[in-house]
């Protein structure tokens, strides 16, 4: 059947008829808010680069996020600056450590608030790599041991879930074993598996005071041009026990999104990353653009991609509107 039969404008007539056939609705429980804890107390240091974003101390964290759960958001990621950093990384695994600290009292107060930590080293390393340096490069087996050794100072913490960030070979399967040997059955894998070398990432190096020194990450991250090796990232980090696959960055990888959930049967996440929130926020204090009615299209966009959850900085902004 074709026109003059056929009228798809019939069925965007009005708001009403246009609600009953919207295939697809953000919610706020898609969400999650990434956070920025650091040392100190009173601390709230503005994210210059991400307007309306800071890092704060484990007081203020835990007064953002009341605020926040309050507001409806069910899910925080963690990212933590340390007061100290070192070659390796093994800062991360200390007991005291500032994300273990956070997840303590963030527990104590608002024990419903679901709490999944990063677990990386590039926020930890004098280098700001995210693991080793042996022979200039990033070790990737010796790093497998300093990623499991702050997964699990993160599960004693009382962290609800951990998301490998590094991109190292073998690191879900190493993560799951060291977490299973100590009891932690029940925490769950969200493995950034199918993590891109992007530009979009430039704020966020700011925000986890996190540049690499030296070199870039393009050894360990993925090349932007590649969508067949995403799948291979994504089936390895499925066979060794990942729970929910990651695609990070999401706006410019909406292809490898649908691809992943045409393909696989685990929940996707989609990191909408800090370069893309920076865009919009620099284009809406020109005037450029209708702030809310962007982030909301580019929201749903990634879930008309295929996104179970969604990682956003707009999260806070957005959820009392949903
Ligand atoms: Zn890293």
């Amino acid at each position: 059947m074709t026109y003059p039969v056929t009228r798809l404008r019939r069925l965007r007539k009005t708001e009403t008829i246009r609600n009953l056939v919207r295939e697809n609705r953000l919610s706020g429980d898609d969400l999650v808010m990434p956070l920025f804890v650091r040392s100190g107390s009173n601390v709230k240091k503005a994210i210059s680069s991400m307007p309306g974003n800071y890092q704060l101390s484990v007081d203020l964290l835990v007064e953002k996020c009341s605020e926040l759960e309050k507001m409806g958001v069910q899910a925080v990621l963690l990212f933590g600056i340390p007061e100290e950093k070192d070659e390796t990384g093994e800062i991360a695994c200390q007991e005291d450590g500032i994300v273990q600290q956070a997840i303590r009292a963030l527990k104590k107060e608002i024990p419903n608030l679901y709490l999944i930590a990063d677990v990386c080293n590039c926020e930890y390393t004098t280098h700001g790599h995210c693991g080793t340096i042996i022979d200039g490069d990033v070790d990737n087996d010796v790093t497998l041991n300093t990623l499991s050794k702050q997964s699990l100072s993160l599960a004693r913490a009382g962290v609800d879930m951990v998301a490998p960030s590094d991109m190292m070979d073998g690191r879900v399967k190493h993560i799951r074993q060291s977490l299973d040997r100590e009891g932690y059955h029940g925490i769950p894998i969200m493995s950034y598996a199918a993590k891109y070398s992007s530009a979009f990432y430039g704020p966020f190096r700011e925000a986890a005071e996190s540049a690499p020194q030296f070199g870039n990450r393009a050894t360990y991250q993925m090349d932007p041009a590649n969508s067949r090796e995403a799948m291979r990232e994504i089936e390895m980090d499925i066979t060794e026990g990942a729970d929910i696959v990651m695609v990070k960055p999401a706006l410019s990888y909406l292809d490898i999104i649908t691809r992943v959930k045409q393909n696989i049967n685990v929940p996707v996440a989609a990191y909408n990353v800090s370069g893309e929130f920076s865009m919009v926020k620099a284009a809406a204090q020109k005037g450029w653009i209708d702030e809310k009615r962007l982030v909301s299209e580019l929201l749903t966009s990634m879930k008309r991609a295929g996104a179970d959850i969604i990682i956003s900085y707009h999260t806070q902004e957005i959820i009392k509107d949903l």
